[in-house]
């Protein structure tokens, strides 16, 4: 007899491939043999399975069950291929007509007692479906979030249900989609009182999509500082909330199949794991570099991240994705994030200046040596954050929020989008600029040119460094309206650079500049 077959998808990172389950009853001894390259979740599928059957009262046909996942070299994870194989079971023993399998893709996990549960990764399947012209059938906790697809969706209780749905019983109400909310939840910069230079670097580094290194004692505010950074950014649009919520619904993630407008913000503690942070472990989830996809990481204390873990971000930060290493595979995630980190200024937490350290200079420049060259280069703004004052504290609500902050970001995204457009080239903000690019776009006039050209001498500025002032300049022209890099954005960049402790004799030099 021929096999019953169903539909369902694979996934390499978020790129979904079509699989064919196919189940033939092959007769001999006793057993269900799941071939095509699947993990351990995909071999209890068979445990599920039977279970399942078993509670509907259904016996597994005696003899051999043979279910093979096709195309055999396609990798295969994941719990959500126990529905398409209890159904292409039930069209095997004739309890369900094959035919009511053509057309649609099937996608879910299977309770013991053959309740359907909510299954990570609805989302992309059911964009998958609708763009193989294919009907979507998952778990009714799936439902709000595969609805947001756009095709045609069936998603039941339990697999009795979907048998009945089938037969031609009662059929089964399509969902509703889930909610989308918008910023409600992000707290106002008007809660920070003082840290004006602060602020402002933040609103820089929102409008340049530049990272953003804040250093400061414990109690500066700067979690505080860095938590306000999704409210002044642009919200999501379409075609990005789509992008970023298919990275959390992969995780498990969207709940009641709600999705948001507000940019990500993924704060990991230091002693998250490796898996925890890039991606990884048992069924190859993103990680919390790619759960901030489009949004912000924010790494407290980030010199006590693992090495390791600091050197993963490397990658995500130079191309946007992450790869995730499998058994015999590789997986790619996107991550293309704005990175905030925040550290003390030495390892006793207080600094050189503030007062707080007294184990001298060694305490600092063995702490800020954790941080790889590599890293810090790859940060445009390093910002030193003081501590918060009486008189500061003191001081009434600031005039101006987080409103009046993302009004003045968004018109600067867009004069650099517009300046793109009106080049021909690729649509992208100042953090994102090649060299060539920066330098033709940043060049600063004369004033200016000649104040950065003194700063790189006296400052010993590498290649990198002076980049990186340019970039900011360009930035914080933008923000001012100003077609060119004047003299005044070029001095405000410089101010926006962080000397580190060992830089002694740069310290003097930088007093000199800015004066
Ligand atoms: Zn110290």
């Amino acid at each position: 007899m021929s096999a019953a077959v169903t539909t369902t998808v694979a996934f390499a990172g978020l790129e979904p491939r079509r699989v064919d389950v196919q189940v033939q009853l092959a007769g001999g001894s006793p057993g269900i043999v799941i071939v095509g390259l699947g993990d351990k979740a995909v071999n209890e599928s068979r445990e599920r399975v039977r279970a399942a059957f078993c509670s509907l009262g259904l016996a597994i046909p005696a003899g051999r069950v043979i279910v093979n996942l096709a195309p055999a070299d396609l990798p295969k994870e994941g719990a959500h291929y126990d529905l398409p194989i209890a159904l292409a079971l039930m069209a095997a023993i004739g309890a369900v007509p094959r035919d009511a399998l053509d057309g649609v893709l099937v996608f879910g996990e299977l309770g013991l007692d053959g309740a359907l549960a909510a299954t990570p990764g609805a989302l992309p399947a059911a964009m998958a479906a609708n763009g193989w012209n294919l009907g979507f059938v998952c778990p009714a906790l799936s439902g709000a979030e595969a609805a947001w697809a756009g095709g045609e969706v069936i998603a039941a209780k339990s697999l009795i249900a979907l048998v009945n749905h089938f037969r031609g019983g009662p059929a089964i109400a399509p969902p509703v989609r889930g909610e989308l909310i918008g910023g409600e939840s992000v707290p106002d910069l008007r809660d920070v009182k003082g840290q004006e230079q602060a602020k402002r670097a933040l609103e820089i580094a929102a409008a340049g999509a530049h990272n953003l290194l804040l250093v400061g004692p414990p109690g500066a505010g700067k979690s505080m500082l860095a938590q306000r950074l999704p409210g002044i950014l642009p919200p999501l649009t379409s075609e990005e909330l789509l992008e970023v919520s298919m990275v959390h619904s992969v995780a498990g993630l969207l709940e009641r199949g709600q999705l948001t407008r507000t940019r990500p913000f993924r704060a990991p503690h230091h002693s998250a794991s490796m898996a925890a942070l890039v991606g990884g472990g048992l069924r190859a989830k993103p990680g919390e570099i790619s759960l901030a996809h489009l949004g912000v990481l924010f790494l407290d204390e980030l010199p006590e991240f693992s090495p390791q873990a600091l050197d993963a971000l490397r990658q995500p930060l130079e191309t946007g994705s992450v790869m995730i290493a499998r058994a015999n595979h590789r997986v790619t995630y996107p991550a293309r994030i704005q990175l905030v980190g925040a550290m003390n200024p030495c390892r006793c937490g207080g600094g050189p200046g503030i007062g707080g350290c007294r184990r001298g200079p060694r305490c600092a420049i063995e702490y800020q040596a954790r941080l790889s060259g590599p890293l810090i280069d790859r940060i445009d703004i390093q910002l030193d954050v003081p501590p918060v004052t009486a008189a500061d504290l003191a001081l009434p609500p600031p005039v101006e929020g987080t409103a009046e902050s993302a009004a003045r970001v968004a018109a600067a995204r867009e004069a650099q989008l517009s300046r793109a457009r009106s080049e021909d080239a690729p649509a992208m903000l100042n953090a994102d600029a090649d060299l060539a690019r920066i330098e033709r776009i940043a060049a600063p006039d004369a004033p200016g040119a000649a104040l950065l050209s003194r700063a790189a001498e006296q400052l010993s500025l590498s290649a990198r460094a002076y980049h990186r002032t340019l970039r900011v300049a360009r930035t914080i022209a933008d923000l001012d309206g100003a077609n060119g890099v004047a003299r005044i954005h070029v001095a405000e960049a410089l101010s926006l650079k962080r000397i580190w402790a060992g830089q002694g004799g740069a310290n003097a030099a930088v007093a000199n500049v800015r004066g």
